[in-house]
C-alpha cells in the first residue's frame, strides 16, 4: 500500500485535519473534544493530524494519550521547533485526506466552523476563514489590519484574513506548492498564482483558551513584511504563457500531461 503523497487509497480518510502545536498542553484535550463534536455529522471520513512544533511544554504526553485512545488521531513530532509554515509542510505531506482543513490550536478557531468551509469548497479550489470579530488585543487587531492593507496593496491582493488559520484545501493543490518559512501567510495567493480559486467565508474568533501567543511585534510584522516582498516579486515573475501548437516526435511519442 502505497502512502506517497496524491496516491489515490481507498482506505485513506476523505478529510485530514492539520493542526500545528507549539506548547499548547492547556488546549490539545478540549480541543479534542471540540473537534469530535464538529466532525460527528459531516458524513464522511476524517483523521486529526497535529504537528508538534518541538514543544517543550506536556504537550508531546498529552498527543501521545489522544493518539493511543483515538485511531483517528495521528501525531508527527519535529526535533525541535522549526516554525508554523514547516508544521503545515508536514502536515500536508502526511495528509491523506482528498480534503486538507487547517486550523490554531488555541481554541481561538471553532471547531464547529469546519462544516462550514467543507460546505464552501463545493464553489472553490480553497476557502480562507475571515474573521470578522477578531477576539485579538487592540494592538493586536490595530496591527493585523495595518498589515493586511499594506499586504493587499503591494501584492494586487483582496484576501481581507489571510491570518486566519481556519482555511480549506484540496491536498492535490497544496502539493503544487514549495513553502518557505512564514509563507503558510500567503497560501491564499500561492494558490491564486497557480490559478486556483479562494473564497473566503466568516467565521468565528474566539479568545486564546489556554497559554500565550507564540508571536509578538517583532516575530510577525517586520518579518511578514520581508516575505511579502518576496511574494511580490513572485507575482511579477509568474510564468505566463500559452501553447499554440505542438507537433512532431512520431506517432507513439510519449505525452505528459
Ligand atoms: N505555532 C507553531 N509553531 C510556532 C508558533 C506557533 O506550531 O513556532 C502554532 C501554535 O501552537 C498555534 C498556531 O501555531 O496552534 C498559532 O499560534 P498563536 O496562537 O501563538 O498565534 P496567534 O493566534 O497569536 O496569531
Ligand atoms: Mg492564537
Amino acid at each position: 500500500m502505497s502512502n506517497r503523497p496524491g496516491s489515490p487509497n481507498p482506505g485513506n480518510p476523505r478529510l485530514s485535519v492539520v493542526i500545528p502545536v507549539y506548547n499548547e498542553e492547556g488546549n490539545l484535550e478540549p480541543l479534542h473534544e471540540r473537534l469530535l463534536a464538529a466532525l460527528a455529522g459531516i458524513g464522511f471520513s476524517y483523521e486529526i493530524l497535529f504537528i508538534d512544533d518541538g514543544s517543550s511544554d506536556r504537550s508531546p504526553e498529552i498527543l501521545h494519550e489522544l493518539a493511543s485512545s483515538d485511531p483517528r488521531v495521528r501525531v508527527v513530532t519535529f526535533e525541535r521547533n522549526a516554525g508554523q509554515t514547516a508544521a503545515f509542510d508536514a502536515g500536508f505531506r502526511k495528509a491523506r485526506g482528498e480534503f486538507v482543513v487547517t486550523l490554531d490550536a488555541d481554541l481561538q478557531n471553532d471547531p464547529a466552523d469546519i462544516p462550514k468551509i467543507l460546505d464552501a469548497m463545493k464553489d472553490a479550489d480553497a476557502v480562507c476563514g475571515w474573521r470578522v470579530k477578531r477576539m485579538d488585543s487592540v494592538v493586536r487587531r490595530f496591527s493585523s489590519k495595518i498589515a493586511n492593507g499594506v499586504r493587499n496593496a503591494l501584492s494586487q491582493e483582496t484576501i481581507r484574513d489571510t491570518g486566519c488559520s481556519l482555511k480549506g484545501f484540496r491536498r492535490a493543490h497544496l502539493e503544487r506548492l514549495k513553502l518557505y518559512n512564514g509563507l503558510h501567510r500567503f497560501l491564499p495567493t500561492l494558490l491564486k498564482m497557480e490559478g486556483f480559486t479562494v473564497m473566503e467565508v466568516p467565521v468565528n474568533h474566539l479568545p486564546r483558551h489556554a497559554g500565550d501567543s507564540k508571536y509578538g511585534i517583532g516575530n510577525r510584522v517586520f518579518r511578514s513584511f520581508h516575505d511579502l516582498l518576496a511574494i511580490r516579486w513572485m507575482k511579477s515573475r509568474l510564468l505566463r504563457y500559452r501553447i499554440k501548437s505542438e507537433e512532431g516526435g512520431g506517432p507513439d511519442r510519449q505525452t505528459r500531461s
